[in-house]
């Protein structure tokens, strides 16, 4: 790959102000890939300007216009996903397979959403001798990590653009690649000059000096909460808008009538998807005491066939993690979990054999975990599962809730009623019963600390509108 040492802005490839890059590390052979430009808070003041000079014109466009050019935007990512998944299996270490079937092609699915929304028929409400109109909230910032590192991204600026928004997008620096392919297909679709823009760089600087910007109406944030908070306590002294997606630790809820094989195997899959990089990984798995034995026996089985190597080889299912530093957090949290008296049910924290280059983990599944522990209480993000046993339906819930999180969960039952009743009593924004399937236009979003606002289909566009009263 090659250094990618410019930033879009006003809609032209532009040298950044310090002339300095990042370096991008492949995880799996720990060799640079290429550089970034580290932006700077003159690059960001030159970007929102732009944003804010290209967001009259652009805000009064029509949606047919809009979801023209997102179309065309949708084609040059459908032609470019073989290079986007190629892409992020080098610089996230997500499996190739994955990597192309989810992460290249989610983005073209989130996109597609905005243009079926923009075609359907705009009905504006009245109530009473109000007329309830939806205008564009302005200057948009989008700041994202490196998990899913394109969808991060297109979730937030495909709304934003089809509701009239102008945007400026910070990727995450670790897997910034795919922003500049995105861009490529933007500049290729023909969005006007300083709708879109992109500016790459350190979060504390880049970050939160759109968070900062007076000229930046509503913040976007994906990552973790400690950033997330960050973001929302600089934005506030300019009062904007702020979406804040951030962690998770979702309890998988396994009740006692469920068929417990395909609950575990499905459990143990969704809590290393991605390396368990995934903010809704459903990482602690609650089963019922009487069947603690089998259902641990069941995710050891299914954790050590979960098949460990290079990214690009077709039988890999876990790649490396995603950074020497993100490596190293992980297995101080299994450490933990021992020191802490969990049982090691399968991996554990040693360096994996012949994986002395590349910052793999081995698959690790503890049993016997107390729930107030580290290890069922802090978001770790690789793949490390926690099982813990429950007494009945009540403690099961008691024990769900018990998280300062609320971001996703699962439930499974052999009586689909049972489980949807329980579903309404988890306290996070999104939940599955039986394994059901992910719906990309259903609301995404976090209860508690897991953020603030929602993303995805209609109310992903809602975050992107001012509503404005019209007495007549
Ligand atoms: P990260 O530390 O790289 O941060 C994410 C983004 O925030 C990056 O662009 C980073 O540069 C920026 N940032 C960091 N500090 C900042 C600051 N002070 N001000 C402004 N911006 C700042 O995080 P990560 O490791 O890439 O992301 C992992 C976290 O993201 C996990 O907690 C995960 O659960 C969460 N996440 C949440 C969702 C969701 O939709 N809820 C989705 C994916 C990831």
């Amino acid at each position: 790959m090659n250094d990618r040492m410019k930033l879009y802005i006003d809609g032209v490839w532009v040298d950044g102000e310090s002339g300095a890059g990042i370096d991008v590390e492949n995880p799996t052979t720990q060799e640079i890939l290429g550089r970034v430009p580290e932006g700077t808070a003159g690059d960001v003041d030159g970007a929102v300007m732009a944003a804010r000079k290209a967001f009259p014109a652009w805000s009064a466009t029509t949606r047919a216009e809009r979801a023209e050019l997102l179309h065309k935007l949708q084609e040059g990512l459908a032609k470019r996903a073989e290079d986007i998944g190629l892409s992020i299996a080098q610089e996230v270490g997500t499996p190739l397979r994955i990597a192309t079937r989810i992460q290249a092609a989610l983005p073209q699915t989130d996109v597609g959403i905005y243009i079926d929304l923009l075609e359907a028929d705009e009905i504006e409400e009245q109530v009473g001798n109000t007329l309830i109109a939806k205008e564009p909230v302005g200057v948009v910032a989008a700041i994202t990590p490196w998990n899913y590192p394109l969808h991060q991204i297109t979730c937030k600026l495909a709304p934003a653009l089809a509701a009239g928004c102008t945007i400026v997008v910070k990727p995450s620096e670790v897997a910034p690649f795919t922003a500049f392919m995105l861009f490529d297909a933007l500049d290729e679709a023909g969005f006007p000059p300083g709708v879109v823009n992109l500016v790459t760089g350190f979060g504390p600087v880049v970050g939160e000096a759109l968070a900062a910007h007076r000229e930046v109406d509503a913040v976007s944030f994906t990552g973790p909460v400690a950033a997330g908070v960050r973001v929302a306590e600089v934005a506030a002294k300019t009062v904007k808008k702020v979406t804040l997606e951030l962690g998770g630790k979702s309890a998988n809820v396994i009740l006692e009538d469920a068929d417990l094989e395909t609950a575990v195997k499905v459990g143990v899959s969704n809590a290393f998807l991605n390396g368990g990089q995934t903010c809704t990984a459903w990482t602690r798995m609650l089963v019922p005491a009487s069947r603690n034995e089998e259902a641990l026996a069941l995710a050891k089985k299914y954790a050590e066939g979960f098949t460990m190597g290079d990214p690009l080889d077709p039988a890999t299912k876990l790649g490396p993690v995603v950074s020497g530093a993100q490596r190293d957090r992980i297995v101080e949290y299994i450490r933990t979990g021992v020191s802490e008296g969990a049982r090691l049910v399968a991996g554990g924290a040693d360096t994996p054999d012949g994986k002395e280059t590349g910052y793999f983990v081995s698959p690790t599944v503890f049993g016997d975990v107390d729930p107030d522990s580290t290890i069922a209480q802090e978001e770790i993000f690789g793949p490390v599962l926690s099982i813990i046993a429950y007494q009945d339906e009540e403690d099961a819930l008691a024990i769900a809730n018990n998280s300062k999180f609320g971001l996703h969960g699962a439930v499974w039952s052999n009586d689909k009623d049972r489980a949807i009743a329980f579903a309404r009593r988890v306290r996070t924004g999104q939940i599955d019963v039986n394994g059901a399937a992910y719906n990309p236009n259903a609301p995404f979003g976090g209860y508690k600390q897991s953020g603030v606002g929602r993303e995805m289909g209609r109310l992903g566009l809602d975050e992107f509108l001012e509503t404005k009263s019209i007495q007549i």
